[in-house]
């Protein structure tokens, strides 16, 4: 049996406090009450809103420790901030307290051409961490959909992304970091090593621990030389069932796609009326988008073309060849958007299970169904190469309270309950969060959430770090 964790009491946080801290980390960076924007309510998860009561904007490493020490001495919780772009209210301070961002922990330290790592602050934005790599000829392949996001968020959630299928997720490049640990101590780990077997891994427990454990402020992650060429191809079909059917062929057919993403057409069709633009092909039911990257034209010629016969021979409609910076940008620009676009008909909220890669036509076939069953509208779409499935779940405008309220947990739990069944985990990418917790409780298994339980415990005992978040 699962052991309830001993309700921990946290004290709020005073103006008295914030008056404190300003004489930790300067007054400027300080904010309380009502002079804190209400951007930090919320995340994009966006369904409740709930302000920490101090907001501080550390610029150093030294800072951040000096007030998490003050925060563990008076056990008041502590909320890390990315961007706020994640998808499970992980970073809102549902229970108050001090929420440390890092938008001023902005800065890449050191690109290391030598040894291909680099060296940054949490609060670098993943879209210019990756320009400024690829001006050097390198490449930091994670590729969420949200590039607006942190490295910092993307470490804390082990974010994916498209390019998971052949590159793998962020943990795969992360090689180092300086985490402020519950207590305020300042620990280093690992660093600019291709390896080590030197006892247990504290990083990779730090990566994906969503600002539960401790508070990350440093990150070394290796980097790759930049592929010189990209194409992708857009790949309409008759049906969902046949376009899901054809990612396992193409994943066993030695082609080695960057990404895999499947989408239906009605997506497709909310996402050319919110942003008033055409997508390029848009009259199948079904679509896969696949791209490939290598050295040359001549390298990738072959293995598109095989991918694309393959996708034939599995029942596509055509295959649309996007070999043009600009053609390929917009198909993926227009990929990352659907989200935004969805949100232009109503509240969506979000499952983002994995199951393993094979099982995604069962998945993805079983989630259409629960439409019917539900009577709402549930689309999915995403990573169909490496097994994560966006599910949403849609509260079109007119949709009355109490039905939704009934009927989202009813959704959200078959999905995570067909994903288990499969051999899957709850989330792919996005965390647990607070949204997701209830369904990890019941599914991630008593051992291991007992486990990490006693892990959240030894490191953090007073339970002040992001607390109500993951375990
Ligand atoms: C349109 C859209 C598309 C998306 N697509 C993807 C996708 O393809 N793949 C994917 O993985 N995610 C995706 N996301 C989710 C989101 O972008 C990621 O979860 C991202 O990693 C969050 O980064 P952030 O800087 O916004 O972090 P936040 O949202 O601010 O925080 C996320 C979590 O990390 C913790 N945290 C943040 N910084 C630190 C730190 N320095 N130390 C310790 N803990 C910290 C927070 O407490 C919180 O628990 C998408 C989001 C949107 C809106």
């Amino acid at each position: 049996m699962l052991k309830t964790p001993p309700t921990l009491l946290h004290n709020k946080a005073t103006a008295q406090d914030a008056e404190e801290i300003r004489k930790l980390v300067g007054a400027g960076k300080v904010f309380y009450g009502n002079t804190i924007s209400e951007d930090y309510a919320r995340d994009e998860l966006a369904v409740d809103t709930a302000f920490p009561d101090i907001l501080v904007e550390p610029e150093t490493t030294e800072e951040v420790a000096a007030v998490i020490r003050y925060a563990n001495e008076r056990v008041i919780p502590v909320i890390p901030r990315g961007m706020g772009t994640g998808l499970c209210g992980g970073a809102v301070a549902s229970r108050g307290g001090i929420m440390i961002s890092t938008v001023r922990m902005n800065k890449i330290l050191e690109i290391d051409q030598e040894c291909l790592m680099a060296t940054v602050q949490p609060g670098v934005i993943l879209m210019d961490f990756q320009k400024e790599v690829e001006k050097l000829g390198l490449f930091y392949p994670p590729e969420p959909g949200e590039k607006s996001a942190t490295v910092g968020g993307n470490v804390a959630t082990n974010a994916g992304g498209m390019r998971a299928v052949k590159y793998g997720v962020t943990r795969d490049y992360v090689r180092g970091l300086e985490v402020v640990l519950p207590d305020g101590q300042v620990t280093e780990i690992h660093g600019k090593l291709a390896k080590s077997s030197s006892g247990y891994s504290l990083m990779h427990l730090m990566i994906g621990s969503e600002g539960t454990l401790g508070f990350i402020t440093k990150i070394v992650v290796r980097l790759l030389p930049l592929p010189r060429k990209k194409v992708s191809l857009l790949v309409p079909f008759p049906s969902l069932a046949k376009a899901i059917g054809a990612v396992p062929k193409v994943l066993t057919s030695r082609t080695s796609p960057t990404a895999i993403e499947f989408m239906q057409t009605d997506v497709i069709h909310v996402w050319e009326k919110a942003m008033g633009k055409r997508f390029p092909h848009a009259t199948a039911p079904a679509y896969l988008l696949l791209q490939f990257d290598g050295n040359s034209m001549a390298e990738l010629e072959a293995v598109y073309e095989k991918a694309a016969e393959v996708c034939l021979a599995a029942g596509a409609l055509d295959v649309l060849i996007a070999d043009t910076g600009d053609r390929q940008a917009s198909l993926w620009e227009a990929r990352s958007t659907f989200l935004e676009a969805m949100k232009t008909i109503g509240q969506v909220e979000l499952a983002d299970a994995v199951v393993p890669p094979h099982l995604i036509p069962e998945f993805v076939t079983y989630c259409d169904s629960l439409s019917e069953k539900h009577g709402v509208k549930v689309w999915t779409y995403g990573h169909a190469g490496d097994g994560n499935c966006h599910i949403h779940i849609l509260r079109e405008k007119g949709m009355e309270e109490e039905k939704w309220r009934k009927t989202l947990p009813a959704v959200m739990d078959d999905i995570f309950r067909k994903a288990h069944e499969l051999g899957g985990q709850v989330s792919g990418e996005h965390g647990i969060g607070e949204a997701k917790r209830k369904y990890f409780l019941k599914y991630g298994g008593e051992v291991n959430i007992e486990l990490m339980r006693r892990i959240k415990s030894c490191l953090d005992p007073k339970g002040i770090m992001n607390p109500g978040k993951v375990v």
